[in-house]
């Protein structure tokens, strides 16, 4: 079982619940296609991943890194094309402010953006010159003219009270998510991008020396993968990602579910059965393998519902439903 369902997440299956009944789920599993229409996967469907511009673009990774370094070094302020915002991120935080929320409406929250002079200025007021190999690109949007960042800036406590006084601060991503409209296209876009900076941003600080030769590793393509400084090694390295599986397993035959529960669950909490998949090992096997383990119950047919990406941890999330 996965230790981090134990915590206040609650598995996307059962924000599913929410939405559709058992009877439901259980009458759509007599079809070979699942009938739901899911569009609300937290983390998914992020706006700036949907398409990654040929090197010679100006908007490409390789391209952007370069103009990034032009304007590093430039001090006379000069507007650029394209232009540059970076989100920060401290301690796995995207940077955030919230608006609205009077009366009986609920506030909004909009990522912390901000300009690559300020980003600057920033870090500078803190002692730190900022260099192209902090900034991870993580794209564009076919509708502006700007090129997106993300940065780690978890060493740099005093920017806490300077972007406090500006009202931004450091959100965990799970507060963020609940707190986001899931209808809303555009908030979830912004969590997805929030969360692949976050799970890329993780990555780069875990993957300090090559797993090969141990020497360090630099960061290549505006930082969307890292290789080895060893010239006799020069090993590729890509961001990790550690797939799970997400089980509901159902009783059709008496329309019930089977959830478990953690001694650490707050009351009445129960979670999807979850596991991470074994090298060697299909989907369909590892939640039969899984669901036998934590439960010792066989599963029979096992039905694919859909999968999402879940940062922090760099997991992909793969869901199933299952008929036992
Ligand atoms: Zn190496």
């Amino acid at each position: 079982m996965l230790s981090f369902l134990s915590s206040s997440t609650t598995s996307p299956l059962l924000y599913l619940s929410r939405k559709l009944s058992l009877q439901t789920l259980t009458r759509n599993l007599s079809h070979t296609t699942m009938a739901i229409n899911l569009h609300t996967h937290a983390f998914a469907g992020n706006p700036l991943r949907s398409k990654t511009p040929k090197p010679e673009d100006p908007f490409s990774p390789i391209s952007a890194l370069e103009t990034l370094k032009t304007q590093l070094l430039d001090t006379s302020h000069s507007l650029s094309s394209p232009a540059f915002k970076v989100l920060p991120f401290r301690k796995g935080r995207p940077l955030a402010s919230s608006s609205g929320g009077l009366g009986d409406l609920a506030p909004n929250w909009q990522l912390g953006w901000i300009g690559l002079d300020d980003c600057k200025g920033y870090l500078a007021n803190s002692g730190v010159q900022l260099s192209a190999d902090s900034l991870v690109y993580l794209g564009s949007r076919p509708e502006d003219d700007i090129v997106y960042w993300g940065i780690d800036v978890s060493g740099e406590g005093g920017l806490v009270p300077e972007f406090g006084s500006k009202q931004l601060s450091f959100v965990e991503l799970r507060t963020l998510m609940v707190a986001t409209d899931w209808a809303d296209e555009q908030a979830m876009g912004e969590l997805a991008i929030a969360g692949h900076a976050r799970a890329l941003l993780e990555w780069h600080s875990i993957s300090i020396f090559c797993g090969n030769c141990g020497e360090k590793t630099v960061p290549m393509e505006a930082g969307r993968r890292k290789q080895c400084s060893n010239e006799l090694c020069k090993k590729r390295i890509y961001p990790r990602v550690d797939p799970v599986v997400i089980m509901l397993v159902i009783d059709k035959e008496n329309d019930r579910a089977l959830l478990s529960r953690q001694s650490r669950f707050v009351p009445r909490m129960w979670s999807c059965l979850a596991g991470f998949i074994e090298p060697g090992e299909s989907l369909e096997e590892a939640v039969r393998r899984e669901t036998w383990e934590e439960t010792g119950i066989e599963v029979g047919e096992v039905i694919y519902h859909s999968s999402q990406p879940w940062p922090g941890i760099s997991y992909a999330k793969c869901i199933f439903l299952i008929c036992s």
